[in-house]
């Protein structure tokens, strides 16, 4: 059982009867630690690991856990376990870096893939479906039709249309109150107390070098806690997820989205039973709308796209370049000012991943981005917000963090390391398509038709970051200069687009000075940050 696939409905797990074949789980620390990953995320996948081994045992299964310092790969070799005939089996992880790096066993013979369940649409309904370029929205209207979901008896989309989209763009005021995710402080399984203290010296013991905070009590552990999450989520989130789907608030990190990306991400629950839950509840349409197009659309969609593209290594997306050598620290050492020393080194076939860089854009990522002060209020807010949690809703990854090093320049493949290193909830298959392909538009039109750029007007309209901020959304704010120092920048490329003609006319129409100072400020905004320095001083072109 592979860490992202740690579930019994569906998969080999699902076929046999317990304790008639050995249940096999690896644990290596070489994978855990071969990026800096945030140290919430490794605490994630091995409570997850220690509770599904237990849940297993308790079920009458005979389960090994293999836990070393050397890659996976090596664990299963050393172990000697599986051989032509009597081959281990696993569900084909989506994770593109876990296939390369058992690619061996496979070849050999050790190691047998079977489809991946814990997924709802097919590569053939993909591609017949998504069109080329591929386009989320074709692709959802054909999982909708064929699943039948939110549609009539005679096949048209309940409430008339397919999306919500544009119905759900409210700022959030205070109100309805934002609820605050479960806690599990004091729980009364003692599986989880078990796990949790486990866990708690297995970090300080062999991962005391990885950044973020830990907050073990933040995670929910066993199954019952993960129905827990799943509840609260059903009961205080869905009901209003739509309206307030893209607004942000210092109030509230999360407002009234599930957070179960994490626990969906290494299979601890399924995207089917979040679908069949949201669905069977009494919700507004535009809510349970809202939810299903990102599980059945926006997740499925990305996986395709990323299979697709061997990781946006094929095709027009190998022109910028081979992969990188090694796995990348997403810009850890010029933060830290010292090097990423993994435990071992990566093994054979791991690479450092495609980098497609559409717009030829090499900015090395801003130490702003592991913590230090940028003095823009929306980047430093969010950024405290991933390094408290390592999660943050969609709308700041895309609009904030996304936008600005999108702004700025930064070459795709470094932000999408820092998202990976960062995120619990990162894996390639979905924070390469995420980043590479849609927030930065690193891939050009092969998923998203525009870049997702904005400047502060967006912002202040959205969140309450700017009111707190040194700079003001109308007149001095960095993002919006930086906004139009890009259309400037990618006229040319940008040009080619009917959907890009507004905004590069309301370019052109600035005045020849505004235009020349944006340029400037680009210039000084990113030279600063890029070198660590806050910008909250003078910036050229504002009087
Ligand atoms: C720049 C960027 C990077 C991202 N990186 C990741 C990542 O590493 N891992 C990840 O799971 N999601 C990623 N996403 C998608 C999305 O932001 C997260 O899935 C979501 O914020 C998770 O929080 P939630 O569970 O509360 O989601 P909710 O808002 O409650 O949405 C429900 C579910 O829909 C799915 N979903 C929604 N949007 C997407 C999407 N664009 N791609 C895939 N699934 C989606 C998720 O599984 C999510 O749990 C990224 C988005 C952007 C813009
Ligand atoms: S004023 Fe500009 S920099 Fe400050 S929070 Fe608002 S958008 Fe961000």
């Amino acid at each position: 059982m592979l860490p992202d696939q740690l579930t019994c409905t569906v998969g080999p797990l699902a076929r046999i009867t317990p304790g008639t074949h050995e249940v096999l789980l690896v644990e290596s620390r070489e994978w855990l630690s071969r990026r800096p990953y945030h140290v919430q995320r490794i605490a994630l996948i091995l409570a997850h690991m220690h509770a599904f081994a237990a849940e297993l045992a308790q079920e009458g299964h005979r389960v090994r856990v293999l836990r070393g310092d050397a890659p996976m790969v090596d664990l299963l070799r050393q172990d000697g376990a599986g051989a032509p005939g009597v081959p281990m089996v696993a569900m084909e992880p989506a994770e593109r870096e876990m296939r390369a790096e058992l690619a061996p066993l496979v070849s050999s013979g050790a190691l047998r893939w079977v489809p991946n369940g814990m997924f709802l649409t097919t590569r053939e309904e993909f591609l017949a479906s998504a069109g080329r370029p591929w386009k989320m929205e074709s692709f959802y209207r054909a999982v909708r039709k064929r699943t039948g979901i939110l549609m009539d008896a005679d096949g048209a989309p309940i409430g008339g249309k397919l999306s919500f989209d544009a119905d759900n763009r409210k700022p959030w005021k205070g109100s309805p109150a934002a609820p605050a995710p479960p806690r599990f402080e004091s729980p009364s399984e003692p599986l989880s107390r078990e796990i949790r203290a486990e866990v708690r010296e297995d970090i300080a013991r062999r991962f005391p070098h990885h950044p973020g905070t830990l907050d073990l009590d933040a995670i929910p552990v066993t199954q019952c806690e993960v129905a827990e999450l799943w509840s609260w989520a059903k009961a205080e989130c869905l009901p209003h997820f739509g309206p307030w789907e893209d607004a942000m608030s210092t109030r509230s990190r999360g407002l009234f989205h599930t957070r179960i990306s994490p626990l969906l991400n290494v299979g601890r629950i399924l995207a089917r039973t979040l679908v069949d839950d949201a669905l069977d509840l009494e919700l507004p349409l535009q809510c349970a709308e809202g939810f299903v197009r990102q599980v059945i659309g926006w997740r499925e969609f990305v996986r395709h796209v990323h299979a697709e593209t061997d990781g946006f290594r094929t095709g027009e997306f190998a022109r910028d370049g081979d992969p990188s050598v090694t796995p990348g620290d997403g810009g850890y050492a010029r933060w830290a000012g010292k090097r990423w020393h993994p435990h071992a080194p990566a093994p054979g076939g791991v690479d450092g991943g495609a980098r497609p860089a559409d717009f030829g854009q090499c900015t090395p990522l801003p130490p702003a981005y592991w913590g230090a002060p940028s003095g823009m209020r929306c980047l430093d807010s969010v950024v405290a917000d991933v390094w408290a949690e390592s999660w943050s809703h969609h709308i700041t990854r895309l609009m904030v963090l996304g936008n600005i090093a999108t702004l700025l320049d930064v070459s795709p493949r470094e932000i999408a390391d820092w998202f990976w290193v960062a995120y619990a909830d990162a894996w390639d298959w979905v924070v390469e398509p995420n980043v590479m392909g849609m927030a930065t538009f690193g891939a050009g039109g092969i998923m998203t038709t525009k870049p997702y750029v904005c400047g502060g007007a967006y912002i202040d309209r959205m969140s309450d970051y700017c009111k707190g901020c040194a700079f003001d959304p109308s007149s001095d704010c960095p993002v919006t200069s930086l906004y139009w120092a890009y259309l400037e920048r990618h006229e040319k490329r940008l040009d080619s687009n009917p959907r890009m003609w507004v905004v590069l006319n309301s370019m052109r129409k600035r005045a020849e000075g505004r235009r020349t100072a944006d340029s400037a400020r680009f210039v000084a905004v990113r030279d600063m940050l890029v070198r660590g320095e806050r910008i909250d001083g003078a910036l050229p072109g504002i009087s």
